[in-house]
């Protein structure tokens, strides 16, 4: 007996939930084909699920895209600036022991 969902019968064009779950970083950073861009914006204007997932994923791309723009590194606490600044002052190199 021949499933009605075997492969042969499944229509390649149809965009599922799986595969927008699959694409959405994509979709969202624009790097799909145009084709398969489209058929992503169908489903979602079909799919509620599908919609909100790709909002989330959009906003979470702003975000990370934000902390990427941020170069500002937080500054050392001041009391460690100190000690690393004394450690480095009293370094001295080990001399190598007498050549024999
Ligand atoms: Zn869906």
């Amino acid at each position: 007996m021949t499933s009605s969902l075997s492969p042969a019968r499944v229509d390649p064009s149809i965009t599922t939930c799986m595969s927008v779950g699959q694409d959405v970083f994509a979709f969202v950073d624009g790097e799909l084909t145009p084709a398969a861009a489209a058929d992503v914006t169908i489903h979602l204007a079909r799919c509620d699920a599908c919609r909100v997932r790709a909002v989330a994923a959009e906003r979470l791309v702003a975000r990370l895209r934000r902390a990427a723009r941020t170069d500002a590194l937080p500054a050392a606490p001041p009391a460690l600036r100190s000690h690393v600044e004394a450690m480095l002052a009293a370094w001295r190199p080990v001399p190598r022991a007498a050549a024999e």
